[in-house]
């Protein structure tokens, strides 16, 4: 058996590495670099039923014929909005556009009305500059069609010709971009939009609503980000995030570049640890459950350790729950862009935070330790918020005087001791994750 054989598991997407274009009955067509998503064993071995994205056919397929999906480089390169070139002039723009394809396309920013933009396509040998107004949030180039931002538009006159004289057909890229539509489309990460379903909203995060859904009669969540600056930022964290699978991490299926960027990962149906534990309390959370979430978010974040990747982000708010009462965490990679974002740093989870990170700047997995320190201290308070008494501000003065949380109410020496020994000054003092899981894992009766 190959090791892709036996990690194929139903719900994942892989990509087929060769063509089946004349299926013989049950067996699914397709074409070297199509996404499919494996629905489910086959009495053949070596065989699965899987789903195939574009064509939305089910039929078999031998587990010879697929590959896992490569990562996505992180590159600072890749944009959602490659034809975007910023302040060009009109000259540099006709310029650009030289080759005069039929269709070929570009935006800029109109320099004569600040806040507009144009957009530039060659046709029949020449280039046409439409504005685009910029009016009430909204954009629009003949001001019935409205959209609310450049991703929007160019997606639907890509598809539509509108009030355009011809149909967008080819973007040209701004010099030093690549186009992420494509290197996530070829690396198989990309989802398609019509076998998406929308659901109830489910959550709000910081950047958008997060929805309830579906993908290809999977059950998933979907975080929409629809602000085209910001989705573009989220690419690097979103590369990040195929570089990894471990079960204590929320697993990403893709993204959608729709209303701006849609990413979609499993849906984790008890929602997040804080409003779990606050909902239940003690009489449904028995203590041993508490040991097994806290071992979890230790696993899912060894692996992170391991990777060298430093969450900056972690709290109870950010683990979430699946069906199964298994804790995974969330949030991760996607944590950058959100905290380093300039002047912001009075938006950092002071409460969560390791001294050193918050004075230096010095953000490591050790200071990730320190936050897990807290996020444990959350876990046996049931929900509380840590430091209930104390001002964000005051936090920070004491803590650097000294001052730790107190052990919650009926929370076992034990694990108060691993709580302290998170909160130790000197980073270097403090556990790595890969001991707090050995020192986690004794505390499970028949688990040594
Ligand atoms: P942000 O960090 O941008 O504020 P989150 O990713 O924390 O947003 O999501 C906000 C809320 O949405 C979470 O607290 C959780 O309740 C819900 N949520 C997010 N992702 C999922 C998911 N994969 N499954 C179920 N609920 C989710
Ligand atoms: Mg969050």
């Amino acid at each position: 058996m190959s090791d892709l054989q036996r990690t194929l598991k139903p719900g994942m997407q892989c990509i087929t590495k060769t063509d089946n274009n004349n299926p013989k009955s049950e067996e699914l067509a397709y074409q070297k670099g199509d996404l499919v998503t494996i629905i489910s064993t086959c009495q053949n071995r070596g065989w699965f039923c899987a789903c195939h994205h574009s064509t939305g056919l089910e039929g078999l397929i031998p587990a010879s014929a697929l590959r896992e999906r490569p990562a996505i480089k992180v590159d600072s390169r890749l944009s959602l909005m490659p034809w975007f070139h910023g302040s060009i002039s009109g000259v540099q723009a006709v310029q650009q556009l030289q080759t005069r394809e039929e269709g070929l396309f570009l935006v800029r920013e109109s320099i004569r009305h600040p806040g507009d933009y144009v957009l530039c396509v060659s046709h029949h040998g020449d280039v046409v500059h439409y504005r685009i107004h910029h009016h009430e949030s909204n954009l629009s180039i003949d001001l019935e069609q409205k959209f609310s931002n450049l991703m929007d538009m160019i997606e639907f006159y890509t598809i539509n010709q509108g009030a355009l004289c011809t149909k967008l057909m080819k973007p040209k890229p701004k010099q030093g971009t690549k186009s992420a539509e494509e290197e996530l489309s070829k690396a198989g990460w990309l989802l398609s939009f019509q076998r998406l379903t929308l659901g109830k909203k489910i959550g709000q995060g910081e950047f958008g609503d997060v929805l309830e859904g579906e993908y290809m009669g999977q059950p998933v969540a979907i975080k929409n980000i629809r602000c085209d600056i910001t989705a573009n930022s989220f690419l690097t964290e979103t590369a990040t995030m195929t570089k990894l699978k471990h079960k204590n991490l929320v697993n990403l299926l893709g993204v959608v570049l729709h209303n701006g960027l849609y990413i979609v990962m499993e849906f984790m149906s008890k929602g997040n640890l804080v409003n779990y534990l606050r909902s239940k309390g003690r009489v449904l959370v028995p203590q041993q459950q508490l040991i097994f979430f806290s071992l979890d978010v230790a696993e899912g974040m060894e692996y992170l350790e391991e990777k060298r990747l430093v969450h900056r982000d972690l709290a109870a708010r950010n683990i979430l729950i699946s069906e199964q009462r298994m804790a995974k965490v969330s949030d991760f990679g996607l944590s950058q862009s959100k905290l380093l974002k300039k002047d912001q740093s009075n938006r950092l989870p002071i409460k969560w935070t390791a001294p050193e990170a918050l004075l230096h700047n010095k953000f490591s997995s050790r200071s990730d330790v320190w936050s897990y320190g807290i996020l444990l201290w959350e876990v046996y308070s049931y929900g509380r918020g840590p430091y209930p008494r104390l001002a964000v501000k005051e936090v920070y003065e004491k803590v650097c005087n000294g001052y730790r949380l107190e052990a919650p109410e009926n929370c076992p020496q034990i694990i108060y001791s691993l709580m302290r020994s998170c909160w130790e000054d000197d980073p270097g003092k403090r556990p790595s994750f890969k001991k707090l899981k050995e020192k986690l894992g004794k505390l499970i009766p028949g688990d040594q």
